[in-house]
């Protein structure tokens, strides 16, 4: 009573009021918070932008914009941006359209759903990539609404962990990729506010790669066809510069030597003489694998002390992003030691 004025007596009818003004006051709360959030994050149920991920679920770990390749093959320029989540972790179509493709992993290519749509009588084609069964919830023709679940994240093609890797085309795929992060927080979805932390990695100045092949080719241009100029062993240091890729080969110096190697033997780090370095890693005390990479983030479940752990990711500010018994999450340093 802030106007002063007496409170009537309470009536039959003021009572439902009362009790519905209870009752509002339950529901409204929850449907002003996660319930109006969407399955990834829309303002409310007639948003036509959501999300790709549910916040909170996912952090970023490569943005748009020149880079080193994190793996072989992968891109120099990235086109999209990585959202690192749980194996299996639900897609959702960013905006309402029709599917132009669902295409299976093969080949080691990644598998990728597109789905066209048009904001503004300017067509826009999304494709969400990684995937380990594209088919599963969409095929080519079919329409899609915005929040609807189009696919499961995975790790198919060239990826080093399960994550979803989008791109916005304006005009159409292969016309201009646009920013995918700069885009949506265009259409009220913020990508920045709905994962739980950036990885932060920066563009470096310049990338250091090892071949993996055990006789690399150093060729004086971007194809089989240029001569060879150098071939070097296993783990051969190279040097080469962020954002640049031509016909799947990357520019490298080795020594004196300037020249190109395959982006499909190249790697960010030194393999093992068996192929891949394959770390296993034993719980040393009973622990939390958290979201997050400290002790701020919430627990993904808790891990007993002697398990094995040897599925790793990366190595994040003293924790490693690792999976276990089929989730995945950080677990700190010092809580492990090699096994
Ligand atoms: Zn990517």
């Amino acid at each position: 009573m802030t106007d002063g004025r007496r409170r009537p007596a309470p009536r039959a009818t003021t009572l439902l009021a009362a009790l519905l003004a209870v009752a509002l006051a339950v529901v409204v709360p929850v449907l002003a918070g996660p319930a109006l959030l969407g399955p990834g994050g829309a303002a409310d149920a007639a948003a036509r932008y959501v999300s790709p991920l549910k916040a909170e679920t996912f952090y970023t770990s490569s943005m748009y914009g020149p880079r080193c390749l994190p793996v072989a093959n992968a891109s120099a320029w990235h086109i999209g941006i990585d959202l690192e989540a749980q194996n299996g972790a639900p897609i959702y179509a960013v905006a309402a359209g029709t599917v132009t493709h669902a295409v299976n992993p093969k080949n080691g290519n990644a598998g990728y759903v597109m789905v066209k749509s048009s904001g503004g009588g300017v067509r826009y084609d999304l494709v969400y990539v990684h995937m380990a069964k594209a088919t599963k919830y969409v095929h080519a023709g079919q329409k899609v609404k915005a929040g609807q679940r189009i696919a499961l994240v995975g790790s198919s093609g060239p990826a080093t962990s399960p994550n979803l890797h989008l791109e916005v085309w304006k005009g159409g795929y292969g016309k201009t990729h646009v920013n995918p992060s700069t885009w949506l927080r265009a259409r009220g979805v913020s990508i920045a506010r709905a994962r739980i932390f950036d990885q932060g990695v920066k563009t470096p100045t310049s990338c250091t790669y090892y071949s993996t092949a055990t006789r690399l080719n150093i060729r004086s241009g971007p194809s089989t066809g240029y001569r060879v100029l150098k071939t070097v062993p296993r783990n051969t240091k190279m040097i080469s510069k962020p954002g640049k890729k031509t016909n799947n080969f990357v520019p490298v110096t080795v020594g004196t030597t300037r020249g190109w190697a395959s982006a499909a033997y190249v790697s960010p780090t030194k393999v093992g003489s068996g192929g891949t370095t394959k770390v296993t890693y034993v719980v040393t005390h009973d622990t939390w694998m958290r979201v997050g990479p400290t002790t701020a983030y919430k627990h993904v479940k808790a891990v007993k002390k002697g398990t094995r752990i040897t599925v790793v990711y990366a190595h994040i500010k003293h924790s490693r992003d690792v999976s276990v018994g089929g989730k995945r999450g950080f677990v700190l340093d010092a809580r492990l030691r090699r096994g």
